[in-house]
């Protein structure tokens, strides 16, 4: 929209499409939103409703119906003004106040960081999509008008849309098969994110754009006459390609412009789906057609329901250029995508269930449940949306849509969860092949499975998709509860042996679980193996406490230091209670390995502690690694051999604090204590660290205090493990 529109103009407009366009409604949003964003101004310095009545206009452009033009008119007003979504709901009624709300980003929540905020935007309107995909065509139409004005922003926050215009907003519009929105979105990121190549192609294209014109009457022309000659009615159009795709083209192929044949290409628009066949023979008829460049998108739409045959020729004077041959609905669906369902259907809201892009927005809802972490989340909603970037065919050739650099592993998960749980190995082209081989376009993959395959973590480094992700994520998940249940019962079976306690049958051992609050007697018994309820709880149950020996000072903080460890990362179970051996006492920084302890749940030590490298049983070791949140800290006690003298002890501490440790006990035995070499006397100390670095930092400065002989950590019990 060029020249200003006003409401009477914007009605026209909408009536030259729509007959049945309901004007008190689209009248009432306008008047509405201009109320609402009253003595607001743009950063352009237009007046908010400017950019109201553009989101409408794109949106009418589009023909959408005369709700979605309202709800456009309206979309910023719960975002931007005082204006409640419960005013929209009492004014404008629920199906308007969905859309307005699925375009209201959260308010009220507060997030960590700035991407957590986007994915959980994102998140929020992937729902609201699932449930009317018109919150996305208003988005897509309020991002174009943002992106049309955005020269008035500060350089980094144009970055900063224009990224996520280019990376989020055009490949949905893609996924969508809204190529039009997709190609201007393209154009208008890539001007902000690359202003001198975007000046450079526009320039390029400007100089050739003669000759072009004249090549494209060169080849139009006699297909024109060939397809009257064959009674096809045709609309033949030329045009060069978008900035975007023009310049992707040079990185790909890593050459100049000059070198770029399919600058442009030529549209033949047929009646009929027959038509395009012949179309295309007659095209082949007249010019030489580069086998490998030739597409029947038709018989095979894309994932987004692109279709259209698309071939390339040796045209005049050897130059290549490309057809692109379809029906008028198939072009209409190329250009508007999924908008193309509210054509001339006012009131008319139902879209196709089966259509395959709204189950893509069902099953990015369905994973998305797995990610935790919205960077990782973020990562694999970008990679899905290019879906359809290669496409493999089963071996009874049905096709399968993946992203770039999907693997075997990948297909088994899109082909059925079960296939992907099982697969032990893959043929792609009859070859065997690691199931780390990305795939390529054409490929036809064969799975293999077996019953005894199963998931493994290693398993999440190979996939690329987030449906593949999140299923191996899930069934590790399951894993770990049923590893924790067993688990749970050896500790608890042990204990009762150890104490010579009969167990109860297992009807009063159920109802014992319920008492407690578990559903059965497995969920207590995962809770006790993560640690979540004691042993003695459900012991004290079937026989009374017996009471606690006394115990040293030091005695209590050592047990405490391994009696609640966290920081520790189980691959693929996680949540299972394990402990730190005595013997080593590791600190995060030192390199871990984790046994399988009976009774005990698992016993993490250091790597070179001699205790764990006496443990000769492969089949207990677990692979452990730290996972420290920021602030823990670990408790280590540490044992000094010390000429002992007037404030010793109080230098030795001050020592300590200076290195920022905490020190949570210091004992000197002046008495009772063992003398190992004359007048030495030994001390233990408790120190509070968060790593080993922190450790060792304090270690030196003991070091240098006069009448300390040595320090070491201290060593348990021997042979404990
Ligand atoms: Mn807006």
């Amino acid at each position: 929209m060029k020249k200003k529109m006003n409401l009477a103009q914007f009605i026209i407009f909408i009536e030259s499409y729509n007959a049945n366009i309901n004007i008190p409604l689209i009248r009432k949003a306008y008047e509405f939103s201009d109320w609402a964003h009253d003595g607001q101004r743009r950063e352009t310095g237009d007046p908010y409703i400017e950019h109201c009545l553009e989101v409408a206009f794109i949106l009418a452009e589009q023909h959408m119906d005369s709700t979605t033009i309202a709800a456009g008119l309206i979309h910023d007003v719960v975002e931007d003004t005082p204006v409640t979504l419960e005013d929209v709901k009492r004014e404008f009624g629920n199906e308007i106040a969905h859309l307005v709300s699925g375009l209201t980003k959260l308010s009220g929540l507060t997030y960590k960081s700035t991407t957590e905020k986007q994915v959980e935007y994102f998140r929020k309107m992937l729902i609201s999509m699932s449930e009317d995909i018109r919150v996305l065509i208003i988005k897509l139409a309020d991002r174009l008008n943002n992106m049309r004005t955005i020269d008035p922003l500060s350089p980094k926050k144009k970055r900063q849309i224009a990224l996520e215009t280019k990376e989020i907003y055009a490949p949905l519009a893609h996924r969508f098969g809204m190529a039009k929105m997709k190609w201007e979105l393209e154009d208008l990121a890539f001007k902000v994110l690359e202003p001198e190549n975007y000046a450079f192609l526009e320039k390029k294209l400007k100089e050739s754009y003669h000759e072009r014109e004249q090549y494209i009457k060169e080849v139009t022309e006699p297909l024109k006459e060939a397809l009257k000659k064959n009674n096809i009615k045709a609309e033949i159009t030329g045009r060069a390609k978008h900035i975007d795709s023009i310049w992707r083209k040079m990185q790909k192929r890593s050459v100049t412009f000059e070198k770029i044949y399919d600058l442009f290409a030529i549209r033949t628009i047929v009646e009929t789906e027959r038509d395009c066949y012949h179309t295309l023979g007659i095209v082949h008829n007249l010019w030489k057609p580069v086998a490998e460049r030739f597409h029947d998108y038709i018989a095979n739409p894309k994932a987004n329901m692109y279709q259209s045959l698309h071939t390339t020729l040796i045209g005049p004077r050897g130059r290549m250029f490309e057809i692109q041959i379809r029906t008028k609905t198939m072009h209409y669906r190329a250009e508007y995508g999924i908008a193309a369902h509210w054509l001339y259907k006012e009131g008319k809201r139902k879209y196709d269930e089966s259509d395959k892009r709204m189950a893509w927005v069902r099953e990015i809802l369905e994973w998305q449940k797995e990610f935790t972490d919205s960077e990782e989340f973020l990562e694999y909603f970008k990679i899905d949306l290019f879906f359809d970037d290669i496409f493999v065919y089963t071996p009874a050739g049905e096709l399968k849509h993946l992203p770039k650099g999907a693997t075997p592993l990948d297909f088994a998960f899109a082909v059925h969860s079960d296939v992907g749980f099982h697969c032990i190995g893959a043929k792609v082209n009859e070859q065997f092949v690691p199931l780390t081989t990305p795939l390529k376009s054409g490929d036809k993959v064969e799975i293999l499975t077996s019953p005894s395959q199963h998931p493994s973590t290693d398993w999440l480094k190979i996939v690329k998709t987030g449906r593949a992700k999140s299923k191996i994520r899930y069934w590790l998940r399951q894993q770990g509860y049923n590893q924790a249940v067993s688990l749970g019962w050896e500790i608890f079976q042990k204990e009762l042996k150890r104490k010579r306690i009969k167990s109860l049958p297992e009807q009063e051992l159920t109802e014992m679980a319920m008492a407690m609050g578990f559903s059965d007697v497995d969920q207590m018994m995962a809770r006790l193996s993560t640690g979540s309820i004691s042993l003695k709880s459900i012991i004290n149950r079937l026989e009374p406490a017996k009471t606690e020996k006394e115990k040293s000072l030091l005695r209590k903080f050592t047990e405490h230091a391994h009696r609640q460890p966290r920081g520790i990362k189980i691959k693929g179970a996680e949540n299972l209670m394990f402990r730190f051996g005595a013997c080593c006492q590791p600190l995060p920084g030192e390199n871990i390995i984790g046994f399988i302890t009976r009774g005990r749940g698992i016993t993490v030590h250091s790597q070179n502690c001699p205790n764990a490298a006496a443990i000769n049983e492969p089949e207990r070791k677990i692979e452990v690694e730290w996972d420290v949140q920021k602030g823990e800290s670990f408790l280590i006690r540490l044992e000094a051999l010390v000429q002992d003298r007037k404030n010793l002890l109080k230098e030795i501490t001050n020592a300590i604090s200076e290195a920022d440790v905490n020190v949570r006990a210091a004992e000197i035995h002046t008495d009772g204590g063992k003398p190992v070499i004359d007048k030495a006397t030994v001390g233990h100390f408790v120190l509070e660290v968060a790593n080993l670095a922190q450790l060792e930092k304090a270690v030196q400065k003991i070091m240098k205090i006069h009448g300390v002989i040595s320090i070491d950590r201290a060593k348990g019990p021997a042979g404990s493990e």
